[in-house]
Parts: structure tokens; sequence; C-alpha cells
């Protein structure tokens, strides 16, 4: 045996391995100096499934599967030799040099803390908050190794690692069943109808958002406090297909639910708009908003599509003391047409309207993409919006009209502004 091997056997015999078993959903009862439960790789009604912790094995006399802690990860989580020596390297505290053979991880991987099976598996009751925060965890923690995904999120030049974590971004890789104790069990059964009510998997058993990225859609429970889990709810997760070669008709954008909840990135952007002097900017699509956010703007929000200004963000358009909002919907017909009738509506809440203009057929996120510097380009973008109330109202006078004041050439935009209420809104900016 060398080392590498002795050092595996370590492990492999250091691994809690019935607390992996148990956090799959198995029911364990001792028997002598083992422990006996139902087999969670067939079904069974009689106990067949035998763990003995001192020796750091498990076996099914049923099925005849069987192994170390090595062969149960690789099985539970559907994954190679390799990566399931890493997997464990990572359940087993403290144990010295690293493995030669462990794989490097990207330089921009997403850490994911919990084995991925105890999220589902623990034996209590699970609220949907749990539930979904463990399918949000899953597909953020498969993202760093899908090449697809990767591809699309360069591409869209949106690779950002605070972006990604600050957003909990995943890709959804048809994984999820694996981390789900069996649908024979009681809790693979449960979980899975669970799933199924919340709409991430469909009637069928599929993954409603397989291939796509996926991006929760976060409520802040505390003002302010956006940054850590159990403070932010999972309102919904919203799927953009990244796979090609999808069958035709196949939607691209895909919600959880026909719901628009929540403010997307709500508390960031109120306390950035706040330091932008009351500016907030609303785009159409949630890529929109990332972009934006992703090259300093941060005070930005996005509807859910071009008619996709549900009750939530209205109220927090009207009621949370914003003065005004720079409409950043798509440069077509669609987009103009939606801008249009929003901004209306919010100047006649008093709110100030402008509308970001791009060039015809341009989107706030191609337009960055092809920009050699984003960061310029969607700042003279900004600065470049126009007032709405204007165009508008152009010819006939009604009470919003004659009660706006049409304000001073430039004044509008915090980032033309002197007096330095405009920090957050050029936050790493080259001053
Ligand atoms: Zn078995």
């Amino acid at each position: 045996m060398d080392g590498r091997e002795a050092q595996l056997e370590q492990w492999k015999r250091s691994a809690d391995l019935l607390g992996m078993v148990r956090a799959h959903g198995v029911q364990l009862s001792l028997a002598g100096a083992d422990w006996l439960g139902l087999c969670p790789f067939h079904a069974e009604s009689t106990p067949s499934f035998r763990v003995t912790p001192r020796k750091g094995l498990w076996h099914c006399f049923g099925c005849g599967k069987g192994g170390s802690a090595v062969d149960w990860l690789m099985l539970t989580r559907n994954i190679g030799l390799r990566e399931a020596v890493a997997a464990l390297r990572e359940l087993v505290p403290s144990v010295g040099p690293s493995f030669p053979s462990r794989q490097p991880s990207p330089p921009d991987s997403i850490d994911v803390s919990a084995l991925p099976a105890m999220r589902f598996g623990a034996p209590r009751e699970s609220t949907d908050q749990d539930v979904l925060w463990a399918v949000v965890e899953h597909y953020n923690g498969r993202l760093s190794g899908s090449d697809v995904a990767r591809a699309y999120l360069e591409r869209r030049g949106l690779w950002d690692r605070e972006l990604i974590q600050t957003f909990c971004l995943g890709f959804a890789d048809r994984t999820l069943g694996l981390e789900i104790p069996d649908k024979q069990l009681r809790r693979g059964a449960e979980v899975r109808s669970q799933l199924q009510r919340l709409g991430v998997y469909r009637e069928s058993g599929h993954e409603h958002l397989c291939g796509s990225l996926v991006v929760p859609i976060l409520g802040d429970r505390v003002p302010g406090a956006w940054a850590c889990r159990g403070q932010r709810e999972v309102l919904g997760l919203y799927g953009r297909k990244v796979t090609t070669g999808l069958r035709a008709g196949t939607p691209n954008h895909l919600y959880l639910s026909g719901q628009m909840r929540g403010v997307f990135n709500g508390a960031i952007a109120l306390e950035a708009a706040r330091q932008a002097g009351g500016t907030l900017i609303l785009c159409e699509a949630i890529l929109d908003a990332l972009t934006l956010w992703r090259w300093g703007f941060r005070n930005v929000t996005t509807a859910y599509g071009v008619r996709g200004v549900g009750a939530d963000l209205w109220r927090f358009l009207t009621e949370s003391g914003l003065l005004r909002v720079v409409i950043a919907y798509d440069a077509d017909e669609a987009g103009d047409t939606a801008a249009s009738e929003l901004a209306s509506r919010l100047a006649l809440e008093g709110l100030e309207v402008l509308r970001l203009r791009l060039p015809e057929g341009h989107d706030v996120n191609s337009w960055a993409v092809r920009s050699k510097d984003p960061r310029q380009a969607l700042e003279e973008a900004l600065a470049g919006a126009v007032w709405m109330g204007e165009r508008l109202y152009e010819g006939k006078e009604d009470s919003v009209t004659k009660n706006a004041v049409r304000p001073e050439e430039g004044a509008l935009l915090p980032s033309r502004r002197a007096d330095g209420d405009n920090v957050q809104i050029r936050k790493g900016l080259p001053s």
C-alpha cells in the first residue's frame, strides 16, 4: 500500500458513514455491532441493508450493493471515483496534506459547504423554504463544473464570482434527483411531492428548469440584510436555457410559476438608489439587470419580461421613496410601447421617468457585450437617458404635464451630478 492508498484508507475510516447513510433518509437500528435498515437502492420491506461503522463498510444482502464511503458517494451522487474521493476528503475534517489526485477546483469555483445529500435527507419536516434553498444550493454547486453554463455566462459577460455568489446563480443539469432519497422511502416520496407542488418538478417528474441557467428570485426578510441565507426567501426561480439543439418551440425563458413575486435585487437596489439620489434603473429582463449590476450599477432591478411589472415590483417602485426611474427596456417596438405605458403610470405616482436609449435592436446586455469597455458604454447610455414626460405628453396638456417640472439638462442622472450623491452608482468606476 503506497502513501496515497494509506491516506485514502484513513479517510474512509474517518468518514461518518452512518451519518452519510442517515442523511440520505435511511432509518437504521442497531443490530449487534452493525446497523440495519431498508436498502435505498432496491425496494424491500424487510431490512437487508447493513452498515458496519467499525470497518467503514456497508452492504445490502438483497441487491448485493456495498462497499466503503467512497462507493456510497459514487452511487448516491452518481459520480466517478476521482470525484467521490474529492468529496470524501471534503467530509473528513483536518486530513493533512491534500490528496494528489484531487481534481483542481476552477479558480472561480463556488463553495458548497454541505454534502448535497444532507440537504434533502434530513428526517425532520422541511419547510418549502428549506427545500427551495436546497434546490438553489444544489444548482449553485453544479454551475462551476458545467462547461456549457460557463460558456453561456462568459458570452454574456457575466462570468463573475461576486455576481454568481451574490445572486446564487446555478445550473440545472438533471442531477437534482440524485440528491433526494429514493422514492421508495417515505422521505424520498415526501420531498418529491413537495418539489412537484413547488413547480421544481413537473407532473412527469422531470426537472422543470433542466438545461437552464437558474437565477433565484430572492426576497429580503430583513431590509438591508441581504447577504446571507436565512434572511432571504426564495420567491421563485428563473431559468434561461443555455443548451443548444433544443426542439423547436422550447421556451428559452422559464419561471417556476406564473406569479411575478418579489423584487429582484430589491434591498441592494434600494440602498444604492438612496445613495444615487433616488434613482432606480428598471430593466425588462433579469440578465440585463445582472449586466448592470456586474458593471457597478447596483441601483437596478427588473420586471419579469416586457409586461412583467407585478404587484410587488409596483409597490416597490411607488412606495419606497424613489424619485426617478430610468426605464432600460429593450430598444425595440415592444420595449418602447411598454416603456411609454409604464412611464405614464409612474408619472401619475409623482415619479420622474427617463428612458435609456440604446441603438435600435439592442438590449442592455447585448450593448454591454459588444462594447470594448462595458462599464463606460453603460455609463454613457445612462447619462444620455431622455426624460419621458415631454415625449409622452407632447401636444396634449393634462394634469401630469402641467405639474411636471422639466428638469435642467443633465441634472437627472447621479452620474452627472457634482455633489457627490453618485458614489454608489459609480462604484468601481475609475475616477
Ligand atoms: Zn439493496
